[in-house]
């Protein structure tokens, strides 16, 4: 099993043990996610000094306003574990009034992005339209397939997605019971498509608990009831297209 989208720099985790933790729950690869270039640099150290660890550089929407150096973002990017740019994106959740910086964030790390030769793990909330028209016009960056990350946009939108050549995971929301929408997404998915994800330490399947990579056989166990499927059938499925898209080693 994988997780292809969880946070670990300076969000309290107790290592050695938590990584022992998601080992034991057979998850076997974790992909690291950036917000900051800060957070990007602490998780190349810990993917080099664990197996099955790779992360990802990029600045977060949220950070939109804060400046970062092109030189500083190839040298993380260069790493041999790093094997995407993100989370990058749009978030209006809380209103579009910084939209044309992070219009510009966005823009500017695709561009970064086909330069790296990297895929792309895009963070996108409240911004259904302008994601898929900065997508449009940006589809030379997405030569190497790129990830809608905790998707959201309901089943109604994955098909101008997946025409871009989109992939999408799904995480504890979809344990949710009245997550309909995140559900009846992950149901028509692609099979090709469909990766697995926990956003750690944010969205448990749990309610009030830290959310951990060792929660994904929960987010496998109800991907196969909402797929008729089975759980190793699902397990097998969201492992290769995680390291199909991601390279992984
Ligand atoms: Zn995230």
């Amino acid at each position: 099993m994988t997780d292809v989208h969880a946070h670990f720099a300076e969000e309290g985790y107790e290592f050695p043990a938590e990584w022992e933790k998601i080992g034991a729950a057979g998850v076997k690869a974790v992909i690291l996610a950036a917000d900051t270039l800060q957070h990007a640099a602490w998780h190349a150290a810990f993917a080099a000094a664990h197996g099955g660890a790779y992360f990802t550089v990029g600045v977060h929407p949220e950070f939109a306003g804060m400046p970062f150096a092109e030189e500083d973002f190839c040298a993380l990017a260069l790493h041999e574990k790093c094997v995407a740019v993100g989370e990058i994106g749009l978030d209006y959740h809380y209103g579009a009034e910084n939209r044309a910086a992070q219009l510009a964030l966005f823009e500017r790390q695709l561009a970064l992005a086909e330069k790296l030769a990297l895929p792309v793990q895009i963070h996108s909330r409240d911004a259904c339209a302008d994601t898929l028209a900065v997508l449009r016009e940006h589809g030379g960056a997405l030569g190497r397939g790129f990830l809608m990350h905790c998707y959201s946009y309901g089943r109604e939108n994955l098909g101008a997605f997946a025409e871009l050549g989109g992939s999408f995971s799904f995480g504890g929301v979809v344990c949710f019971k009245n997550a309909r929408r995140a559900a009846e997404a992950a149901a028509v998915c692609p099979a090709d498509r469909l990766l697995t994800e926990t956003d750690s330490p944010y969205l448990s399947p749990f309610r009030g608990e830290k959310n951990t990579p060792a929660n994904i056989p929960a987010v496998c166990r109800r991907l196969a009831e909402i797929r008729g499927s089975s759980f190793e059938e699902i397990c097998a499925l969201t492992d290769k297209n995680a390291r199909a898209l991601f390279k992984l080693s």
